[in-house]
């Protein structure tokens, strides 16, 4: 199949190739870079997405959550020793004479059990006695600052006030306490009574949220102090002194809320939402971390990007296969004679060049046989056009199983062909055309059912030094038209 492909030294075949290459590139990158284009804003839209609904949505309603269940804590508590202050038992006891201190003892006991409070206490107005489930715990006195509660409850108009402090029996345990004032019939102050609640059971809320939902909570008092948090939490107790947040700590602790984000320079930005909750005077902090590396989105991204490789090395793949088929039927139609697949007359000429020059530099000969193919008319008229044809596909044949692989051969015009033989002698060229000239006479051509018989004359002519091929040519061709005078199906050389 020597002109199946085209000749190597075609000179259309690398400028073709580079087109191709270029244009399957230039496609592949521009669908690379919109597909890349298109993740990278879907990216970006869907972070600031997510930027938005943890900075409007998600941090306050965590925030939301805590105070709720905080004030819902503080109600039940603020409830329950209001229930305490009018309690009807309180008013006779204090009236009776505070005697029998056990029944007082009992009483705050009860209150303790019954609704799991921390604490239950009363100081009397009369003879200041703080009394406690355990009983008589001290007097409390102006002169004894963890007492100042007591003398501020008792100046106060509201009628409770809701302090977090040291409880006065356990004085490493900080508590919330509600402190109601106890008033007579007649408005006159008789005491401070009320109930208290362990810190840690706020603690224990934050906990929960922060493993619930990654953030982290915590509390600061007006000054800026972390007065509380959950666990595993790390650096310095003051807003002031933490990193980031520093800058915004006046922010937080002038306004009753506020929320804002910073981002650190290794790329993680920390969200805030800040609250104030009134009745412990503290600011509820919620904060999350996003780093950009841990966000889901990112690595739907980089899926994204992935795809977009795979299916641009797909488009470069396939459309490298389909535009080299294109080529290639392109390039067989332009150097092929379509009938029988033998080459053209240009690539001919191309390949004679190449032969020729090749044979100088070696010092070998070429040798050319022109061959016609006898009585073609008559074939032709007595077995159609297509019978011709037949006959001439497998004339070509048949002379391609005479040559080397190395040889050529070219239709050169209606019934006429030309062989080119490298290396060869005239007297070998015209031992290979007797070999063609016999395998075509001597078995007869099948065509349908039918057995076409046909002969071919040839002519040889062995290149001279510095021939041209139209000298060549003329020559083969007066050679062919001996054997034809010589009564055709015969190899004539010159
Ligand atoms: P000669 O022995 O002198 O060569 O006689 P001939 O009849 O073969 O005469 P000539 O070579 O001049 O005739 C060539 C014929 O080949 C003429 C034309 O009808 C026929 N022919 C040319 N091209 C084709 C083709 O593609 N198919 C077929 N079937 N016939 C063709
Ligand atoms: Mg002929």
């Amino acid at each position: 199949m020597a002109f199946a492909a085209p000749y190597p030294s075609s000179p259309t075949g690398p400028i073709l190739k580079r087109h191709k290459r270029f244009t399957v590139l230039a496609f592949a990158a521009l669908l690379l870079a919109g597909f890349v284009a298109s993740s990278i804003i879907s990216f970006l839209v869907a972070r600031d997405e997510l930027s938005e609904r943890i900075a409007t949505e998600a941090l306050p309603l965590t925030s939301d959550n805590v105070y709720s269940e905080i004030q819902r804590d503080l109600l039940r508590s603020t409830l329950i020793s209001s229930l305490m202050a009018h309690d009807t038992f309180l008013h006779d006891w204090i009236v009776g004479g505070e005697t029998e201190p056990a029944r007082m003892r009992r009483y705050l006991r009860e209150i303790r059990g019954k609704y799991d409070a921390t604490t239950a206490f009363f100081v009397s107005e009369r003879s200041h006695r703080y009394y406690h489930p355990e009983g008589v715990l001290k007097t409390v006195s102006e002169a004894d600052p963890a007492d100042a509660w007591y003398f501020r409850v008792r100046a106060m108009n509201d009628p409770y006030e809701i302090n977090i402090d040291q409880d006065t029996a356990d004085r490493s345990r900080l508590t919330i306490f509600v402190n109601y004032r106890v008033t007579g019939y007649g408005g006159e102050f008789l005491g401070a009574i009320g109930i208290g609640l362990s810190v840690s059971r706020v603690a224990e809320l934050i906990d929960t949220y922060q493993r619930r939902y990654g953030r982290r909570i915590y509390f600061v008092d007006r000054e800026g102090q972390i007065t509380l948090h959950g666990a595993a939490f790390e650096g310095s107790k003051r807003i002031q002194d933490r990193p980031g947040l520093a800058a915004y700590s006046t922010r937080i602790l002038a306004n009753p809320s506020a929320a804002f984000q910073f981002e650190r320079a290794d790329g993680v930005t920390t969200y805030i939402n800040s609250r104030l909750v009134p009745a412990l005077d503290w600011h509820l902090i919620v904060e999350q971390r996003q780093s950009a590396g841990d966000s889901p989105i990112l690595s739907i991204m980089v899926v994204n990007v992935a795809v977009a490789i795979v299916l641009a090395m797909a488009v470069l793949l396939l459309g490298g296969f389909a535009i080299r088929g294109y080529q290639r039927r392109l390039e067989t139609m332009a150097t092929t004679d379509s009938l029988t697949g033998a080459a053209n007359r240009q690539v001919f000429e191309m390949v004679f060049d190449q032969a020729a020059k090749a044979a100088r530099r070696r010092g070998e000969s070429v040798s050319l046989l022109a061959l016609d193919i006898d009585a073609f008319k008559p074939l032709n008229d007595s077995y159609g056009h297509q019978g011709g044809d037949r006959v001439m596909q497998e004339l070509v044949a048949r002379v391609r199983r005479c040559i080397r692989e190395a040889d050529s051969v070219c239709r050169w015009g209606g019934d006429e062909f030309v062989v080119l033989l490298g290396g060869c002698r005239a007297a070998d060229a015209a031992a290979t055309a007797e070999k063609i000239r016999r395998a075509v006479a001597d078995q007869p051509v099948r065509f349908g059912r039918e057995q076409i018989s046909a002969t071919v004359s040839i002519g040889v002519a062995e290149l001279a030094g510095g021939e041209s091929l139209d000298d060549l040519m003329a020559r083969a061709d007066t050679a062919l038209y001996a054997a034809k005078e010589a009564g055709r199906d015969t190899v004539t050389t010159v």
